[in-house]
């Protein structure tokens, strides 16, 4: 499982990232985080962020990884 997909809340949208994590198994508020559609975001992780609309970018992106993963 070379690059797990991890989702990240940033700027009102959910992206995905391959982003290695400091600790846990989210990304902490704050953190810089490159996401699957080639943003650079900084990541809030709170309960309503997890509710944001999914990036279709990212939602593409992660899919096929996951995909070619199998
Ligand atoms: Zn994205």
């Amino acid at each position: 499982m070379p690059h797990p997909v991890a989702w990240v809340p940033a700027e009102q949208v959910r992206h995905a990232s391959t982003a290695a994590k400091s600790k846990g198994s989210d990304y902490p508020t704050g953190t810089e985080v490159k996401t699957l559609c080639g943003l650079n975001v900084i990541a809030v992780n709170s309960d309503v962020a997890w509710l944001w609309p999914t990036c279709a970018n990212c939602c593409t992106a992660a899919r096929e990884k996951t995909n070619s993963a199998r």
